[in-house]
């Protein structure tokens, strides 16, 4: 075999193993959207086997001895040809997965399982010391984790990695404290603001039918295909690609709230187009595949945030919304609408947190799930810590442990390292978009026309398109000339939010 009929082997090695997790994803769409609820428990079987042989695939020794003589050989060479990244990429992944002994990976299923019930349940009753058993063996085999997978500077590295492959926690670290020491002033300014928004427009009565009727209608205006994806509905939004040519994106409708599905449908577009701007004819490489979480975060954001919450966006779409909704926003005005979808106020859930206190909600997790990893945190000690965090960075104590530290399904589930891929989307998609306004010249009109596909064509030729080929720093360090920085961030909040609030 020579190395082109061995790397021909290599793609379609993967390519089988993704048409086997596309499989499993179109189960886990139909089990979150339409499955009755009596399939449970087949559907938790069928997805079970599925898995079983989508992890003997990605461990199988003939795609490492595969990929032992790929490396050494020429096509390896160019780590941002497609054939290198595929190489570089494929064997990473091959390696973690044989590193982590066949008793972890049961015992951390079988631990999160367990403990996903545990939670679920404590929240509802607001019962930590009956999930705490539970949390502290989910952090034991955590750590254990860390020390199979291997790491430079410390365990946490080896969780985060997972997530944002090529990230270092120290690094992450040092820009989330000085975001959080530029966000805590911040916040306190715009709280103590004499102007505030007014939020009670939202909370009015907006029909579900039209509000699924608008958030078709604007994404698709945004450039989300709809010849290759669909919108739904969810108890938990997301988005999932079941193939190269059918992104499924998802909402939720309150008719009482009209940002929930609007501002959820532009955030999951945004997950969207990134997937549908990948190759498609390298579905299942890592050269038709996402960043990392963090990347895919940004692109979401943009189109949620820097894009969805503009002024001249909204003086595009105002008038559109008034036709959809009448009776809601007849009396309201253009400004009046844009200040209450940028309403600012700190508060204990992350979920429902605004887009500038959402990153300290970040930051405190971040903290505290890498002193866990440390060793420096107890878990009994976890609620006093959280609650004395939110009142450092956010000024607000929880009453309670069930709207404090047992809020997200996060630490049960073990994904332990995932939380700060949040703020650093948010991170990147400021970065990015400050290149991007500068190299479109007039952005504010364009966005006032109704025109997005400058801005999309953009994202496809410098972020899209690459796949894999690039990791995250990487691609902000060529695309922005600079490594990840707090400023550009900061700076796209208070070009917002100053003139709002008239700081
Ligand atoms: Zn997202």
């Amino acid at each position: 075999m020579n190395d082109d009929t061995r790397y021909r082997s290599l793609c379609e090695h993967l390519r089988q193993t993704a048409i086997l997790e596309s499989t499993q994803a179109t189960l886990e769409w139909d089990e979150r959207t339409m499955m009755p609820r009596a399939a449970g428990a087949y559907r938790a079987e069928q997805i079970g086997y599925l898995a079983g042989l989508i992890h003997q695939r990605r461990t199988a020794p003939e795609l490492g001895e595969l990929l032992e003589r790929l490396r050494e050989s020429s096509l390896a060479q160019d780590p941002h040809s497609a054939a290198g990244c595929n190489i570089h990429w494929a064997w990473h992944d091959y390696q973690k997965q044989r590193r982590l002994p066949q008793r972890l990976v049961e015992a951390i299923s079988k631990a999160t399982i367990l403990g996903q019930q545990a939670w679920s349940q404590a929240r509802s009753n607001n019962d930590f010391p009956n999930f705490l058993p539970h949390l502290r063996t989910i952090v034991e085999l955590k750590r254990e984790q860390a020390e199979a997978l291997g790491y430079e500077h410390e365990p946490y590295d080896a969780l985060l990695d997972q997530y944002e492959p090529g990230a270092k926690t120290a690094e992450v670290a040092e820009v989330l404290s000085r975001l959080r020491t530029e966000l805590v002033p911040f916040v306190h300014a715009i709280t103590s603001a004499k102007r505030q928004a007014p939020f009670e427009i939202l909370t009015r009565r907006y029909p579900i039918a039209a509000q699924r009727a608008f958030a078709i209608q604007t994404t698709k205006q945004m450039g989300f295909d709809y010849e290759r994806g669909r919108l739904d509905e969810t108890d938990h939004p997301f988005c999932t690609s079941l193939g190269p040519h059918d992104c499924r994106i998802l909402t939720r409708y309150d008719e009482h709230y009209f940002s929930s599905a609007f501002f959820g449908s532009l955030h999951e577009a945004g997950h969207g187009m990134y997937d549908q701007g990948l190759p498609a004819d390298d579905f299942g490489l890592p050269s038709g595949s996402y960043v990392s979480l963090g990347i895919h975060e940004s692109q979401s954001r943009l189109w949620e945030n820097s894009v969805g919450r503009s002024r001249p966006f909204w003086k595009w779409l105002y008038p559109q919304a008034q036709t959809a909704f009448p009776a809601a926003l007849a009396d309201v005005c253009l400004d009046d609408f844009h200040f209450a979808v940028n309403h600012v106020s700190p508060s204990l859930i992350r979920v429902e947190a605004d887009e500038v206190t959402y990153n300290l909600h970040i930051v405190i997790r971040f903290e505290l799930e890498r002193e866990l990893i440390r060793g420096n945190l107890q878990a009994a000690d976890l609620p006093q810590a959280w609650n004395d965090a939110y009142e450092a960075n956010l000024g607000i104590r929880p009453e309670n442990d069930a709207e404090g530290v047992l809020q997200d399904i996060h630490w049960s589930a073990g994904l332990i390292g995932y939380f700060p891929t949040y703020t650093l989307g948010n991170l990147y998609a400021a970065q990015f978009l400050q290149t991007a306004q500068h190299e479109l010249g007039d952005w504010n009109g364009a966005l006032e026309r109704g025109e997005f596909s400058p801005l999309l064509e953009w994202l496809r030729a410098q972020i899209h398109r690459h796949g894999r080929r690039y990791r995250a720093g990487e691609l902000v360090q060529r695309i922005s000339g600079r490594p990840l920085e707090s400023q550009p961030l900061m700076e796209s909040l208070h070009e917002r939010f100053d003139p709002l609030y008239r700081l």
